[in-house]
C-alpha cells in the first residue's frame, strides 16, 4: 500500500495543488485572499472561467488534505472516546456503520467519495461525486470526520479493479485520535 499512497500524496494531491494555484494566479486579490473552505461553499460568487477548476482542485486539494491525517499505519481497530459513542448512538453498533459506509464506498459510481459527517450530534454517511466536498454551504452544519478517496488512483495500482479489497484495507489504517480531535471541536 506504501507506494500506492506515496504515489497519489505525491502526484495526484500535488497536481490539485499545482492546478489550483494556477487557476488563482491571475484572479483578483480578494479572491486570493479568500480562504479555501469559503471559495469552496460559495462556488457559485466566483467568475466563470475559474469556477470549475476551484471546484475540481480546490476540492481535491480540500478533500486529500483532510484524508491523509485520518490514516496512520497498522491503527485501526474500533474507536474510542465521544466517537464511539456518537457511532453507537448513531447507527445502532460499530459494525452496522462500518457495513454501511463500506457499501456506500463500494458503490460510488466512478471517482468520488465517501463520508462520515457530524450533522449536529448525529453523524451520518454521505457520499460525493468527484472533487466536490461534503459541506454544502458556509454555515457548515455538516462537518466531515472520516473519509475516503474511491477515485481509482487511490487503490488501482495495488488493488486493480477491486475496489472492495482497498475499502476492507481501509479499516485498518484510520486514526481515530484524529477522528476524536474533529468531533471533539465541534461541541
Ligand atoms: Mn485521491
Amino acid at each position: 500500500m506504501l507506494l500506492t499512497m506515496q504515489i497519489h500524496h505525491d502526484k495526484h494531491h500535488g497536481a490539485y495543488v499545482e492546478n489550483l494555484n494556477k487557476a488563482l494566479a491571475d484572479a483578483d486579490p480578494m479572491i486570493q485572499q479568500t480562504s479555501l473552505d469559503h471559495l469552496l461553499t460559495t462556488l457559485d460568487e466566483l467568475p466563470e472561467k475559474i469556477r470549475t477548476a476551484v471546484r475540481n482542485n480546490g476540492g481535491g486539494h480540500y478533500n486529500h488534505s483532510l484524508f491523509w491525517p485520518m490514516l496512520r499505519k497498522n491503527q485501526g481497530g474500533t474507536p474510542s472516546g465521544d466517537v464511539a459513542k456518537a457511532i453507537d448512538d448513531s447507527f445502532g453498533s460499530y459494525s452496522t456503520f462500518q457495513q454501511q459506509f463500506s457499501d456506500a464506498a463500494t458503490k460510488v459510481f466512478g471517482s468520488g467519495w465517501t463520508w462520515l459527517v457530524a450533522d449536529g450530534s448525529k453523524l451520518k454517511i454521505v457520499s460525493t461525486p468527484n472533487q466536490d466536498i461534503p459541506i454544502s454551504n458556509c454555515i457548515a452544519p455538516e462537518v466531515p470526520m472520516l473519509g475516503i478517496d474511491v477515485w481509482e488512483h487511490s487503490y488501482y495500482l495495488k488493488y486493480q479493479n477491486r475496489r472492495p479489497e482497498y475499502v476492507t484495507a481501509f479499516w485498518n489504517l484510520i486514526n481515530w485520535d484524529f477522528v476524536n480531535e474533529r468531533y471533539a471541536r465541534l461541541r
